[in-house]
């Protein structure tokens, strides 16, 4: 039987990434996955946007914020050997994005049109029930203050010295001495129908390149020895004295360290020892683009949230929109009443959805292991839930990259390498499956679709199935 120092189970970032860290660290290590490429759940279906700590801004509890800027620092110490990653520290001691090819992070950050207590979100005119005039009034006295704080900490975050080090404990610190206007300004965009009680600030999250990513962790993967097994559906483990046996649909392999990094199915996986909450969530992709920029519309009230990034396809610019709405799978009614609500969120706040010859709308899965208390958990988790077995979950694609440095400490005891050598050169694009945002739009760029035609309106589930046409 094959052996290895560790077997990761689960081709999704969480696991790519994990096995990269472990593989550049010189153990013997294998990703097992069940669809025929990498990145075909989850981590090919998000918006592809990297989530620095900006939106996370807004939360009044620091942990979101710390651990999200901790993510650039581990970009930066462990992951500045790779092509594509063109995150830097300018000699002011700045951080700023070099122009490369392949990049993995865009130079065209997201913008946020924050809505202040003016605006009609807050009207108590417009609630009908007793809680729901409640809780407006509970937010539009707490929403000054959490504008402040999300301005404090940006304003801390600009004036940061990278060189200094420790940007994670003191960027999170920022008081009322750190907020100025600044960086605020009226917002105004002919190209959204938001009212004028919306305030802008820049973000510095911006859109990535997830592809790039992906294939420059597979290369590493790789280059350093690591082996990757396609079409291998993981289906059980047994404890033995020396070793984990890893049964997979088609054999046993050997391990001495085992990962679960599969996402919606580590409860099943785990034996039930982890809960994990799993939601859906739809994406929209609209060709032509329907507004030039990157934004974020930043309310307290879920529901009324939308986010517009412009990606392009061969040269051809399109959007991709997402809003606050979330369904429980197998809930077919849910799933239909997001569709309809991100769908009609988008045509009230852009009023170009009107000429659009593309609208598609899927969705995709957030799986996120919850405490006890906590109603979302957006950060990654790592649990020992035996001797040898860890179950993985990276909260964002964004913190996989601290995911897999945590993991490897979790696991081994020590801290990984942080450099790799790989070639860059290699092949990989046959093991990766393309984003699915990009995939639509090349398919409606290849049918060349006839503009004549109106454009039809398509909800599909995660797994294709056509639920309302
Ligand atoms: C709508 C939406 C938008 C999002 N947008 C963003 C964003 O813009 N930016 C961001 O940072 N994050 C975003 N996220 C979150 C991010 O996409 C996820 O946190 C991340 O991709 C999860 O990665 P994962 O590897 O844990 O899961 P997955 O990508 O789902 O990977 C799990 C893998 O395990 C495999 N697997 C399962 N069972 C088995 C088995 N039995 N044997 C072998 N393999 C198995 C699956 O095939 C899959 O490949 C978004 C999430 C959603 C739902």
């Amino acid at each position: 039987m094959k052996k290895y120092e560790v077997v990761i189970v689960g081709g999704g970032i969480a696991g790519l990434a994990t096995a990269e860290m472990f593989a550049r660290s010189g153990l013997k290590t294998l990703l097992l996955e069940k669809q025929e490429k990498l990145c075909m759940e989850t981590s090919g279906l998000h918006h592809e946007w990297f989530h620095f700590g900006s939106l996370y801004a807004i939360l009044p509890q620091k942990q979101f914020f710390r651990t999200l800027v901790g993510g650039i620092e581990d970009v930066l110490d462990y992951y500045r050997d790779f092509n594509g990653m063109n995150l830097r520290i300018d000699g002011e001691g700045k951080l700023v994005k070099i122009n490369r090819q392949n990049a993995w992070f865009r130079q065209d950050n997201l913008v946020y049109a924050i809505a202040t207590t003016n605006d009609n979100d807050f009207s108590l005119r417009k609630a009908k029930r007793i809680d729901e005039i409640a809780r407006k009034m509970v937010m539009k006295l707490s929403w000054g203050k959490a504008i402040k704080r999300f301005v404090s900490r940006h304003n801390r975050f600009y004036k940061y010295d990278w060189r200094r080090g420790c940007a994670s404990r003191w960027i999170p610190r920022a008081g009322w001495f750190d907020y100025s206007e600044e960086h605020l300004q009226n917002f105004e965009n002919d190209e959204l129908t938001l009212a004028s009680t919306h305030i802008s600030m820049q973000s510095y999250d911006c859109p990535m390149n997830a592809y790039s990513i992906i294939s420059d962790l597979t290369k590493s993967l790789i280059s350093n020895g690591g082996e990757f097994l396609s079409c291998a559906k993981f289906l059980d483990y047994r404890k033995k004295s020396n070793r984990i046996e890893v049964v997979y649909d088609n054999g046993t392999i050997a391990t001495n360290r085992l990962i679960l990094a599969s996402g919606k199915a580590l409860q099943e996986q785990s034996k039930e020892r982890i809960k994990v909450k799993s939601v859906l969530s739809p994406l929209l992709v609209v060709a032509p683009a329907v507004c030039s920029s990157n934004i974020v519309r930043l309310t307290p009230f879920m529901d009324q949230t939308i986010n517009h990034l412009k990606h392009s396809v061969e040269g051809r610019e399109y959007s991709l929109i997402g809003g606050g709405y979330f369904a429980p799978p197998n809930d077919g009614e849910a799933i239909r009443r997001a569709s309809h609500q991100l769908l009609e969120k988008a045509q009230t706040v852009f009023p170009k959805m009107a000429d659009a010859k593309l609208t598609r709308l899927y969705f995709s899965t957030k799986s996120e292991i919850l405490s006890s208390k906590a109603r979302r958990n957006y950060l990654y988790k790592i649990d020992k839930i035996e001797r040898d077995v860890y179950t993985i979950v990276p909260g964002k694609f964004s913190l996989a990259f601290s995911l897999a440095v945590n993991t490897f400490k979790e696991v081994m005891g020590r801290c990984p390498q942080t450099y790799t050598s790989y070639h860059s050169d290699l092949d990989v694009d046959g093991f990766i499956a393309p984003i699915k945002h990009k995939s639509i739009m090349k398919e409606f760029l290849q049918a060349q679709f006839d503009t004549r035609r109106s454009p039809r309106i398509t909800v599909v589930s995660q797994d294709e199935r056509e639920l309302v046409s």
